[in-house]
């Protein structure tokens, strides 16, 4: 009797066990945490990529204002050469017109550009602003769900080495031959095998045993088993 009882507690300890070793795998806040951590990534290689393309648009910022002290240098030598009274032939006053007009709206065209990068620059550093925001939010929500995760994980993990060492006391104490039989009828059944009865019904399908088999169960050393679900009787106590 003795030792069905024990093998009906290691049962419920393994069960109870693999019930804990599938929650370690689950723990939500160790799920949420994962979760954060991809979302906090995303957002560092947004801003990143934020970062570069504002560095090229300033770039090509600085670029054009070169271009247009170059253009406007050019023009004022241009001016100067064209309204000092040094030229008198006509043609040639005519073709430094027409280079003046044109360098003049070479200029306005590459200001035109500035203001445009100006305006994608004004509109990036607002982004990155937010990306900021946004990641200095995410942050302290990681740094939080890592702390839950990290009681979560270790409530379950203790309570995992105390079902393990039970199970390892309870196997201790039951007879070999009884506990390599147990090993096979749950290998057979896929999950609980030791049926305890209470009040004349198998605890595992819930049938109601015949009054015969309270006597059965009461000899020493006789293995019953439920007609019904094959589980191994054992009478509560
Ligand atoms: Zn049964």
């Amino acid at each position: 009797m003795e030792q069905l009882r024990l093998l009906w507690e290691l049962q419920e300890a393994e069960q109870e066990k693999s019930k804990k070793e599938h929650e370690l795998q689950n723990i939500q806040s160790v799920l949420l945490y994962r979760e954060k951590c991809k979302r906090v990534e995303c957002l560092e290689k947004k801003l990143q990529q934020k970062e570069e393309e504002i560095a090229a648009e300033k770039k090509a910022q600085r670029l054009k204002e070169m271009d247009v002290i170059k253009i406007s240098a050019k023009l004022e030598e241009l001016n100067h050469k064209l309204y000092n009274g040094k030229i008198g032939n006509a043609k040639e006053l005519e073709s430094m017109e027409k280079k003046v007009f044109s360098l003049g709206r070479e200029k306005d065209l590459q200001e035109d550009k500035i203001i445009a990068h100006m305006e994608t620059v004004e509109k990036l550093e607002s982004e990155i602003g937010h990306l900021h925001e946004q990641l200095k939010e995410e942050r302290e929500l990681l740094q939080n769900l890592k702390k839950q995760a990290r009681r979560d994980k270790q409530t379950v993990q203790s309570e995992l080495e105390r079902l393990s060492i039970l199970c390892k006391d309870l196997s201790g104490r039951i007879e070999e031959g009884l506990l390599k039989k147990y090993r096979e009828l749950k290998k057979r059944s896929g999950g609980r095998c030791i049926s305890l009865v209470r009040k004349g019904f198998c605890g595992i399908c819930n049938v109601s045993l015949p009054s015969s088999f309270k006597a059965r169960l009461l000899t020493p050393g006789e293995l019953v088993y439920c007609e019904n679900c094959s589980s191994l009787l054992v009478l509560d106590e």
